[in-house]
């Protein structure tokens, strides 16, 4: 469920016509809503009641500022993948006893910076990563608490390019070798090993992947235990999916992956930590954008919109479908016509939709990409020398730029010209 609703014939963002915010930021524009945000978090929160816990939001989905303290502000705790996505969350208020870092090739600089600003765990996700976390904490007189993330060969199911589990992903150490990777990281006196992590993939809409694998986590804890490492915590990683189109069959629910943890994992015990991105932040944004023209192809008629692929790469990197519908809610009984939905970038690949049904539109028509707010903004480009456009977050009947579009000088003025020239 999201607060983009119509109302009186308009998209609404919450309290707020998506015109007004047109009107007032240009187009495109990525918008949040608060209320889909927090509940989303919530959700989460409460399917782990009654196991100690904590759901660290990975936040590569979506990382403005404004949406990490909405989601700090509830007491959400932070996966991050690099010492930027660190230095974003120690910015917006999260304490390092809640950031939590993942990721194969951390730098011993972002080691460093972890460990001397305050850190959760490290997710160690190699042998070779595991001696250069040892030496600097050795470094710098502390111990890193560590999880190892195994790698427990488990088909997710996905779309390839998200797919994270099997044995042929760069992810994790293989569930095999785990026994002696354990024993190995004991050994390493700035190391202090506390749990297991797993993460097998982004965009799951079965629970059953999540069952084999945490069916090995548990396996594993009580081999991990036999051999006397203190197994404490469990990471069992992101993954559930949204639900990108209504009329699709829908993802199991938070609750459902809650009830699934408690029964495979609740015995042993563990702390659970859970790492949710693109169930927290996808159904939360909208991609709003202005139809530039129409038009007519050999037999087919194209949507030249003012977003493009640089805004929202989803679409030609993942095959990805995002419902797109008019900001103006068609009347009752309009016939809807097909329509190839393009961006103006000077690629093929910027194509967000082909034969897409969709009412008549013509240019000055605003439309709106459904569950944006995922893997959306964070992954936009300045291709084209297309400035990255604003994001605004709704809270109620109030809206904020969030993250103001560059100008033109600002971006022209970020290269510098070697004085040969
Ligand atoms: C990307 C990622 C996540 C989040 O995945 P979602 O599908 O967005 O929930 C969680 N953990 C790790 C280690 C990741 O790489």
């Amino acid at each position: 469920m999201d607060h983009f609703l119509y109302r009186d014939g308009a998209l609404y963002a919450e309290d707020v016509p998506l015109a007004e915010i047109a009107a007032s930021v240009g187009t495109p524009f990525y918008v949040y809503s608060t209320a889909t945000l927090e509940r989303h978090y919530r959700l989460f929160d409460e399917a782990l009641e009654g196991m100690d816990h904590l759901v660290c939001y990975a936040m590569k989905a979506a990382s403005n500022q404004a949406i990490l303290k909405t989601l700090a502000a509830l007491g959400a705790g932070m996966d991050v993948v690099s010492g930027g996505e660190y230095l974003r969350a120690k910015a917006a208020g999260v304490p390092g006893d809640r950031i939590v870092f993942s990721g194969i090739g951390k730098t011993t600089d972002e080691m460093r910076l972890a460990l001397e600003g305050g850190i959760r765990q490290f997710n160690v996700e190699s042998e070779p990563e595991m001696i250069a976390l040892n030496a600097a904490a050795l470094d710098l007189g502390v111990r890193a608490p560590i999880t190892v993330r195994v790698n427990p060969d488990v088909d997710a199911k996905t779309h390839a390019k998200i797919a994270t589990g099997k044995s042929e992903n760069k992810f994790g150490i293989p569930i095999a070798r785990a026994r002696a990777v354990y024993a190995q990281a004991a050994a390493l006196p700035g190391l202090d090993v506390i749990g297991i992590d797993v993460h097998i993939g982004s965009q799951l809409t079965e629970l059953a992947p999540f069952a084999l694998a945490y069916a090995k986590v548990a396996e594993l804890t009580e081999t991990l235990r036999a051999d006397g490492h203190d197994i404490r915590r469990l990471d069992l990683g992101g993954g559930l999916g949204i639900p990108y189109t209504r009329s699709n069959s829908a993802p199991p629910l938070p609750t459902e992956y809650g009830a699934l943890i408690r029964d495979t994992l609740g015995h042993l015990g563990c702390e659970i930590e859970i790492e949710p991105g693109r169930l927290v932040a996808g159904n939360a944004g909208l991609l709003v954008s202005e139809v530039i023209y129409v038009k007519s192809g050999e037999g087919r008629d194209f949507l030249i919109l003012d977003a493009a692929m640089n805004d929202l790469i989803r679409p030609a990197m993942y095959d990805a479908w995002h419902d797109i519908v008019p900001v103006i809610e068609p009347e009752a009984g309009t016939e809807q016509q097909p329509y190839d939905i393009v961006g103006p970038v000077c690629e093929s690949g910027d194509t967000f939709a082909k034969q897409r049904m969709m009412p008549p539109l013509v240019a000055g028509d605003l439309v709106a990409f459904r569950s944006a707010g995922a893997y959306g903004a964070v992954m936009s480009s300045e291709y084209n020398t297309r400035p990255m456009i604003p994001e605004v977050l709704v809270h109620e009947h109030q809206f904020a730029v969030i993250r103001a579009r560059p100008t033109f000088d600002e971006m022209i003025n970020r290269d510098t010209i070697p004085e040969w020239l």
